[in-house]
């Protein structure tokens, strides 16, 4: 589904991709774990399409599509969703509406008509329930005072409307207490399915006790310096960061 070869990329005179090579098949759960700064959010940034960083060298396939070529629109409208550490607030545009809107304009581009009000309202109905938020949050602007367990939770639901085939989220867990951790864990166990595959970005292991990865990797230094299952989480949490330079030293 996503293939990441050699990927170098900068910002400003910053090179801060070194080489990234990935590859997520559909139905896996990847997690990328790494210290702090070492282009974990760049990394997913990119996937997103944002256009603050420069790819120097390398490619990435999307379903066999350059998915560098494709614009933010078009990402969104092949399935590519991407949570964000921070995410915006957009006065003025009521959640329902956005998230109304998201969804028909992915179905503009595949030529489908726009979603039924009374479906669209059944399925929202259906998730915010899952996900224990009230309805009077839907005529709010999209993350206006919210608080950070809100936020959150409007992001698994957006996820959950829009049912994409490939989820990238980024994840400080700061701030992040126990529940919210749940629920993005469930938000991403609830996606699971044979076409569907997530990347879960993320800083600390904790997570990880409620999502259990295929597939692990350390970014160290603008590259994924080892990849295993999820016993290397483990062996993260016990040992830190550090023994990873330790061994490339020693090599
Ligand atoms: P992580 O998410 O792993 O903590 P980031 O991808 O945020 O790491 O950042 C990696 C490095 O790139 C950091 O040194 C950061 O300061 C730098 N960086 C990130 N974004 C930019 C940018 N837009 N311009 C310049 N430098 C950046
Ligand atoms: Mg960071
Ligand atoms: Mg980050």
């Amino acid at each position: 589904m996503l293939e990441i070869k050699n990927l170098h990329a900068r910002a400003e005179d910053n090179e801060i991709l070194k080489g990234v090579n990935l590859q997520v098949r559909p139905g896996e759960i990847h997690a990328i774990m790494g210290p702090n700064g070492s282009g974990k959010s760049t990394l997913s940034h990119i996937i997103a399409g944002r256009e603050d960083y420069e790819v120097t060298e390398g490619e990435i396939l999307y379903n066999g599509k350059d998915l560098l070529d494709m614009d933010i629109e078009e990402r969104a409208a092949e399935g590519v969703f991407l949570a964000f550490q921070y995410p915006v607030e957009i006065a003025g545009v009521s959640n329902k509406y956005f998230l109304r809107t998201a969804m028909n304009s992915v179905r503009k581009y595949h030529d489908e008509a726009p979603i039924k009000r009374k479906e669209f309202l059944a399925l929202l109905k259906e998730n915010l329930e899952k996900l224990g938020m009230d309805k009077v949050m839907m005529d709010r602007s999209v993350n206006e005072d919210f608080s950070g367990g809100e936020k959150k939770r409007n992001e698994i639901l957006q996820m959950a409307m829009l049912q994409p085939t490939l989820a990238v989220l980024d994840e400080t867990d700061s701030g992040l207490d126990i529940d919210a951790l749940k629920i993005v864990a469930d938000g991403v166990n609830a996606l699971r399915s044979p076409e569907r595959a997530t990347i879960v970005v993320t800083h600390y292991q904790r997570l990880l006790d409620y999502i259990v990865p295929d597939h692990v990797h350390v970014l160290a230094g603008g590259k994924i310096v080892r990849s295993g299952d999820k016993s290397l989480a483990f062996e993260l949490e016990e040992k830190g960061y550090g023994f990873l330079q330790e061994e490339a030293v020693a090599t």
